[in-house]
């Protein structure tokens, strides 16, 4: 899925890395004719380029970017006791991804837009997790008895330093604040 460019670094062999909105890294090069983006080696071609989208494919493969921040946990819950909107359409918010832990029994999370022609419809038993990415409608649907929870994660937009820094910062701040809903903080999604 595309995703817009919010910053940049450079790794050791001085090859661009460019930061997705969804905390995903992605190498940026210039190496025709394989790959061709001349834009990359100017200060003025990056700046042009933050905010433009890069398809990412660990979005659509559900991979968690290791600059995922742990926010929160929701409480455990059951096929009865789960919010109802989770079983149908809805997504999270542009900056949080989700994990599903599966405890006891087993349900089924699916996400047509992502995954492989057939789109990511999987069933996780328990001690299995899966990772949701931020704004892809998913749903979770339980086969019978379930125990289970959300784990929530941040991301922070980086801003378009052109590196040189190093260092990845302290993270600190809360983020955006997610709107929230009902407390588990998944926005409204349809
Ligand atoms: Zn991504």
């Amino acid at each position: 899925m595309q995703r817009l460019i919010v910053g940049y670094h450079r790794d050791e062999e001085g090859d661009w890395v460019a930061h997705l909105a969804c905390g995903h890294r992605q190498h940026v090069r210039h190496r025709p004719p394989f790959v061709v983006h001349p834009w990359v080696r100017e200060a003025g071609g990056r700046h042009e380029h933050l905010g433009t989208p890069l398809s990412c494919p660990l979005c659509d493969r559900g991979e968690l970017p290791e600059a995922a921040l742990a926010a929160r946990r929701t409480p455990s819950w059951d096929e009865r006791s789960m919010p109802e909107r989770l079983r149908d359409d809805h997504r999270l918010g542009p900056t949080t991804w989700g994990e599903v832990v599966v405890e006891e029994g087993d349900l089924v999370l699916s996400a047509p837009t992502i995954g492989q022609p057939p789109p990511l419809e999987r069933k996780l038993v328990a001690g299995e997790r899966a990772a949701v990415p931020p704004g892809v409608p998913h749903r979770v649907v339980p086969l019978g008895a379930v125990r289970f929870h959300l784990e929530l994660y941040q991301v922070e937009p980086t801003d378009g330093t052109d590196g040189g820094g190093g260092g990845e910062g302290e993270g600190g701040g809360e983020g955006e604040g997610e709107g929230g809903g009902e407390g588990e903080g998944e926005g409204e999604g349809g």
